[in-house]
C-alpha cells in the first residue's frame, strides 16, 4: 500500500495548538510522508522530532504550493489550522488552498476535533481513494 501523504499548516496563532496535536499523535503522523508551510514544517521538525517537507512559508506561497500538489492528487489530506478570528495578509491564499481542497475531493481538518477524527479513521490504513470529480465536462467545455 502507497504510504499517504498529509500536508500540515497552522497559522502564528494556532501553532503552538498544532505543536500539542502534533506531538500527542507523534507516532502515527511519523507513518506517512509529511509536507509543511515553511515555519510550520520547522516548528514540527525542531519540537516534535518528525521529518517534514517543508515548502516556502504560507505568506510567501507556501499555501499555493500545497493547492498545487493537491491538484496533482500528491496529498491525501490535509490539517489546516486556520485563525478564524485574524485577517491574514496572504487571505487570498487561504482561501485558495480551502477552495482546491474541495475542488479535488481533499478531506480538511479546520481544527483539532476534526484533526482526532481524521488522523484515528480506519479508512487511513487502508487503500481509500476518495472519489474524483469528473471535470471532463468543465475542461471540454465551449468558450
Ligand atoms: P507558515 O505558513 O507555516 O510558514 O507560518 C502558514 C500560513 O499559511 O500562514
Amino acid at each position: 500500500m502507497l504510504k499517504k501523504t498529509i500536508a500540515l499548516v497552522a497559522h502564528d496563532s494556532k501553532k503552538l495548538e498544532l505543536l500539542e496535536w502534533a506531538t500527542f499523535n507523534k507516532h502515527l503522523l511519523s507513518q506517512y510522508n509529511l509536507y509543511a508551510t515553511g515555519t510550520t514544517g520547522a516548528l514540527l521538525e525542531q519540537n516534535v522530532g518528525i521529518e517534514v517537507h517543508k515548502l516556502q512559508s504560507g505568506p510567501l506561497g507556501g499555501d499555493q504550493q500545497i493547492g498545487a500538489k493537491i491538484s496533482e492528487q500528491e496529498i491525501d489530506f490535509l490539517i489546516f489550522f486556520w485563525d478564524p478570528l485574524i485577517t491574514q495578509p496572504h487571505d487570498t491564499d487561504v482561501k485558495a488552498l480551502l477552495r482546491i481542497s474541495v475542488v479535488w475531493n481533499i478531506p480538511v481538518a479546520c481544527n483539532r476535533a476534526s484533526a482526532d477524527y481524521m488522523i484515528t479513521s480506519p479508512l487511513l490504513s487502508n487503500e481509500y481513494q476518495p472519489q474524483l470529480p469528473d471535470y471532463k465536462a468543465h475542461a471540454s467545455r465551449a468558450i
